[in-house]
C-alpha cells in the first residue's frame, strides 16, 4: 500500500440486557482493559485523553473506546494491507473473546454493520489515509475524487435490506417494499459532498483537518462514507483502491472526470443492485459506473508505481470485480460483501417462501455481520480468507497484543509497555506521549517506528501551567 492507513469501526450490539446490569459494551471494555496483555493500566485512574474510563490505546497500536454507547475499535496505523486487515480482525477477536470470558456470548452479539434497522440510526466505519500536505487539491482533482468515492461502493459495499429514504413514520415493512435490497449500507445517510462534521449532514469527503501528525507535512484523509466489511477481499479492495486513487491525486494524474451530482449518483447506484448503473457526467455524457471505475483503474496503471505486492493484488482484484460486475456477478460470491449477502438472502427467501419485507430478512441481514463465527452468515459461505489473500505483513506475534513494526504504532506500543511496567502515568494520543510534566515523546512522523528521545515540554505548556497556578 505504501501509505499509512487506519480503520475505525463502531460495532452494533444486540443484547438481552436487564436493567440491573451495565450495558454490554461497557462491561466488555472494562474487561478488556483489565487484561494486562492487551494494554493498560488502571482504567479508572487515568486523567488523559477521552473522558476518564472510556477506554484508550492498546499495546497492539490500536485504540478501543465507548462512544455514544457503541464500542469503537481503531486499528493501528498500518503501511501494509495485510497488517491493516490483521489489526482489524484483532479487534473482532478481542470483542468476541470478551463476550465469551464474561459468559455473555449466548445472550449478546457484536454486529459489524452500519445500521440499526429498527430506529434507522447509522454508525460508521471510518477510513483514514495519510496524505502529503502538498497534494494538489484543485477543484478538478476533488471532482474526480468525489466521482470515484460515489461509485466505489459498487465494488466493496456491504449491502442492506430496505432504505431509510422512505419517510419516517411509514412502517418498516413499507420501507422494505419500496426497496428490498440495496448495494451500500451507508449510501442513504450521505447527504452532501464535502463537510466538516461526522454526525450531521454526512459527506462523501470529510473536511475536518486533523492530521494526527506533523501538520506541515501531512494531512489525514478521513472518510465516513464506507461500509464495514465482513469479507477480507472487499475490505482489502476498499482500502487498496482508495489508496491508489490517492496516489493519482498526489501525482496530479487524476482522470478528468466530474459527475453531474455525486451524492445522487451514489444513491442511484446503491438503489439498483441489478444495474445497469448509468451515471451522468457533469459535461452531460452518460457512462456506466463500471466504465468509470475502469477508467480509474487504467489511470493507476500509468502511474509507474513500484510493483509492490499490495498494488499488484489491488489491481488484479479491481479487474476481477469489474469483470464480475460486467459478466457474472455470482463469481464474486465469497469476495464482494453485497453480492454475497444478496445471494444468501435470496437463497433463504426462496427456500422459505418469505417476502423481502418479512422482518426475518432484516434479522438475517444483521446476522450476516455477527462477530460470532458460529452465527455469522458471512462465515457460513465459502469465502476468500485473509490468509488466502496472500498479502505480506510486518508484525511479529499476536495482532491482539503486538503492533506492526514499520509505523509509529510500534514506538507508541513500546513506550506504553515501558511506562505501564514502571507504573508511570502518562497522557497519550496518536502522535505523542507525555510523561507527567517531565517531558514528552513526539511521534509526529507516522513512518518512524523507533522511540524518539524524550523532549522537553514546549515553553507554552509551562507558561500555561504557571498561569493556572
Ligand atoms: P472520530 O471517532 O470522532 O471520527 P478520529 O477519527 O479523529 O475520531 P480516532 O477515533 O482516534 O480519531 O481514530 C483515528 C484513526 O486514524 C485510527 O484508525 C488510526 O489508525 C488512524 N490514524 C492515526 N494517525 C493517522 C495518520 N496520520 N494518517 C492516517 N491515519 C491515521
Ligand atoms: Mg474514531
Ligand atoms: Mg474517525
Amino acid at each position: 500500500m505504501r501509505r499509512i492507513a487506519g480503520l475505525e469501526t463502531e460495532y452494533g450490539c444486540l443484547s438481552k440486557r436487564t436493567t440491573e446490569s451495565a450495558p454490554v459494551p461497557e462491561r466488555v471494555r472494562d474487561h478488556l482493559f483489565f487484561r494486562e496483555s492487551i494494554g493498560l493500566i488502571d482504567v479508572h485512574d487515568r486523567d488523559y485523553d477521552e473522558p476518564a474510563g472510556n477506554g484508550g490505546f492498546l499495546f497492539n497500536g490500536g485504540r478501543l473506546y465507548v462512544d455514544m454507547g457503541h464500542i469503537e475499535y481503531c486499528t493501528a496505523e498500518c503501511l501494509l494491507l495485510g497488517d491493516l486487515l490483521a489489526s482489524d480482525r484483532a479487534g473482532e477477536t478481542l470483542l468476541q473473546s470478551a463476550l465469551i470470558d464474561l459468559g455473555l456470548a449466548g445472550e449478546a452479539s457484536f454486529i459489524k454493520n452500519n445500521i440499526d434497522h429498527y430506529t434507522g440510526a447509522t454508525f460508521g466505519c471510518h477510513e483514514n489515509y495519510l496524505l502529503q500536505r502538498d497534494a494538489p487539491l484543485t477543484q478538478a482533482n476533488v471532482d474526480a475524487l468525489l466521482a470515484f468515492l460515489a461509485v466505489r461502493g459498487l465494488m466493496v459495499g456491504a449491502g442492506r435490506v430496505g432504505t431509510v429514504l422512505v419517510p419516517r413514520g411509514v412502517d418498516r415493512g413499507a420501507r422494505t417494499r419500496a426497496l428490498p435490497f440495496q448495494v451500500m449500507q451507508r449510501a442513504d445517510y450521505i447527504q452532501t459532498e464535502i463537510y466538516e462534521w461526522v454526525q450531521f449532514n454526512r459527506a462523501l469527503i470529510n473536511a475536518r483537518d486533523e492530521p494526527l501528525g506533523d501538520p506541515c507535512r501531512f494531512r489525514r484523509f478521513h472518510l465516513l462514507l464506507g461500509d464495514s466489511n465482513m469479507l477480507p477481499f472487499s475490505q482489502a479492495l476498499k482500502v487498496g483502491s482508495t489508496s491508489l486513487v490517492l496516489d493519482l491525486l498526489e501525482a496530479d494524474r487524476m482522470p478528468h472526470i466530474a459527475l453531474a451530482d455525486p451524492v445522487r449518483t451514489m444513491h442511484q447506484i446503491s438503489h439498483c443492485p441489478d444495474g445497469p448503473w448509468l451515471i451522468e457526467l457533469a459535461d452531460g455524457r452518460r457512462w456506466t459506473a463500471v466504465e468509470l471505475l475502469e477508467h480509474f483503474l487504467q489511470a493507476t496503471g500509468r502511474l509507474e508505481l513500484e510493483e509492490d505486492p499490495d498494488t499488484l493484488w489491488t489491481c488484479l482484484a479491481w479487474e476481477e470485480v469489474l469483470r464480475g460486475l460486467r459478466e457474472e456477478s455470482e463469481a464474486l460470491v465469497g469476495k464482494v460483501d453485497w453480492i454475497t449477502k444478496r445471494h444468501l438472502l435470496e437463497l433463504f427467501r426462496s427456500r422459505e417462501g418469505v417476502r423481502w419485507d418479512d422482518p426475518w430478512m432484516e434479522s438475517l441481514d444483521l446476522e450476516y455481520h455477527n462477530l460470532d463465527e458460529k452465527r455469522s452468515l458471512a462465515s457460513l459461505v465459502p469465502h476468500t480468507s485473509l490468509e488466502d489473500l496472500g498479502l505480506p505483513r510486518r508484525r511479529e506475534g499476536d495482532p491482539e497484543s503486538e503492533a506492526p513494526r514499520n509505523t509509529r504504532a510500534y514506538a507508541r506500543s513500546q513506550l506504553m509497555r515501558r511506562l505501564a511496567a514502571s507504573k508511570t502515568s502518562y497522557v497519550i494520543d496518536w502522535d505523542y506521549v507525555q510523561v507527567g510534566n517531565s517531558g514528552y515523546y513526539s511521534l509526529e512522523d507516522p513512518f518512524v517506528s523507533v522511540v524518539p528521545p524524550k523532549a522537553e515540554l514546549p515553553g507554552f505548556c509551562e507558561d500555561l501551567e504557571l498561569r493556572s497556578k
